[in-house]
């Protein structure tokens, strides 16, 4: 366990804390709208979060995926999120 090499990290935009990237899902902005990107591999600006709904209610809270990216978010998007994420979230606790 001596490793000193760094993985890439991110933040994630609801409870602040740094993961790796595989430890969170990507949020892209692109030009079809805003949406979970499990592949990470999509065009657009991204965001991350973990893989909990609690993340996604905080950052809908504080607005940081506004913030984020820079533009209004719609709530049709946020309930959309919350799908794939618990979609997600019961596949992580199976
Ligand atoms: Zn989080």
């Amino acid at each position: 366990m001596s490793s000193t090499k760094k993985l890439p990290q991110r933040k994630c935009v609801g409870c602040q804390n740094s993961f790796h990237k595989r430890e969170l899902i990507r949020i892209v902005k692109s030009e079809e709208g805003i949406f979970v990107d499990p592949t990470g591999k999509k065009n657009g600006r991204g965001a991350y979060i973990c893989k909990k709904l609690d993340c996604l209610e905080t950052a809908y809270k504080r607005k940081n995926l506004e913030r984020s990216f820079k533009c209004k978010v719609d709530e049709n998007v946020y309930q959309n999120l919350r799908e794939e994420l618990s979609r997600l979230e019961g596949k992580a606790s199976n």
